[in-house]
């Protein structure tokens, strides 16, 4: 075994069925008395049943979470927070309202509560994208990790079945990278590899039947997993793909994950022989590639990026500033095989190798 370093993240989960019911005993946990309930416009009723479930130990809520964290947005729930004198911030939702739960602990270091309804992972990590003019900038800081994650699969049970499958592939492609991460480790491994595995059994049984239990935590126990990867690691080319496609080109988060995954995947698979045995085994099939290909194919989430709003005009831009900033990643990059890379996901083949 290589040396390493490992630095656990502290946090605190609660995991299962119906815990939700403990979201007031876990902000009086944190020493807190008033909490601003954070989320997007679609979720008011369940922000508004978790603001009930505070009773007077909420601020109140504030429901204009919206993708990528506008600085106007991030403002905007500050000075709410500081008017409604908050102590704390419950985010409950997808990776956007966790965002925005980082944007207010960036400034102000009031402690998050997460109550993740998607697979995105963010509240595993201590990284945060805040959007101004256009632009995506992302950071680390210790203070924007969620102290207590509230991960209820009840909660899931609606999560339309496309977003699942693409917000569940999104949690793979964490784990993914994390296994050929230039500073990855046997633990942050363990967890990636039992992470993919969770969500892959889940998937399909989800597009039978979306609101299976079973499955539903199956799915959101991968996720923690693959987010807690994301948090502890680095990742490489394809996560780098998909911050440009998205910042870029305005493409959907988790879909863009989903498309490019298999491709990123198959461009770094010589050099990394030893994280795709283990995608591999963990998707219980012959090559991970093709493996997360198949699991976006049969389950109905899309493989293409012309299908979701990218231009084929755009792609040597994209390929530009995909090549502009060096950063480790098993296979250095080629212009030629990343262009082409970018030009099968555009068209959604079958990834090579
Ligand atoms: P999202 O949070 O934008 O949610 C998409 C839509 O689905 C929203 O309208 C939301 O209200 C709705 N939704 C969420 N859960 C639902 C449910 N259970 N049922 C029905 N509707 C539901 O999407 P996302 O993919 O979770 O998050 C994407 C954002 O998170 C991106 O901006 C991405 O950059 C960020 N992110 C950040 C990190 C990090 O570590 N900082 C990690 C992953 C993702």
């Amino acid at each position: 075994m290589h040396s390493f370093i490992y630095s656990a993240l502290p946090s605190r989960v609660i995991f299962g069925c119906g815990s939700l019911q403990q979201v007031r005993q876990e902000v009086e946990a944190l020493g807190a008395t008033r909490a601003l309930v954070l989320c997007t416009p679609e979720q008011v009723t369940l922000a508004q049943q978790v603001s009930d479930l505070l009773g007077d130990r909420s601020a109140g809520l504030f429901d204009r979470a919206v993708m990528h964290v506008p600085i106007e947005t991030a403002r905007e729930a500050r000075d709410v927070a500081q008017r409604l004198g908050a102590d704390c911030a419950v985010a409950v939702g997808g990776g956007s309202t966790t965002g925005l739960g980082k944007a207010i602990a960036l400034e102000s270091g009031l402690p998050i509560l997460a109550i993740p309804t998607t697979y995105a992972g963010s509240e595993m990590t201590p990284i945060y994208g805040i959007t101004e003019s256009g632009l995506k900038k992302t950071g680390k800081d210790a203070r924007v990790l969620p102290k207590t994650v509230i991960y209820d699969p009840e909660l899931t049970l609606g999560l339309p079945i496309g977003m699942s499958v693409s917000s569940g592939i999104n949690a793979i492609a964490h784990a993914a990278e994390g296994l050929y991460a230039h500073d990855g480790n046997p633990i942050m491994s363990f967890l990636a590899e039992e992470g993919i595995a969770a969500i892959g059994r889940a998937l399909p049984l989800l597009k039978q039947k979306p609101a299976d239990a079973e499955a539903r935590s199956d799915a959101l126990y991968g996720a923690w997993l693959c987010g807690s990867v994301l948090g502890h690691v680095g990742m490489a080319l394809h996560h780098k793909l998909c911050h440009t496609l998205g910042g870029s080109f305005n493409l959907p988060h988790a879909e863009t994950h989903t498309i490019v995954l298999p491709h990123a995947l198959a461009y770094n698979a010589a050099a990394a022989p030893k994280a795709m045995e283990r995608i591999a085994r963990a998707l219980d099939a012959q090559s991970g590639p093709q493996a997360v290909y198949n699991l976006a194919l049969y389950n109905g989430a899309p493989v293409a990026l012309r299908d979701i709003g990218m231009r084929e005009e755009d792609l040597d831009k994209a390929c530009d500033i995909a090549m502009q900033n060096q950063y480790p990643n098993p296979r250095p990059l080629e212009r030629g095989p990343l262009r082409q890379l970018l030009q099968n996901a555009y068209e959604g083949v079958r990834p090579v190798g």
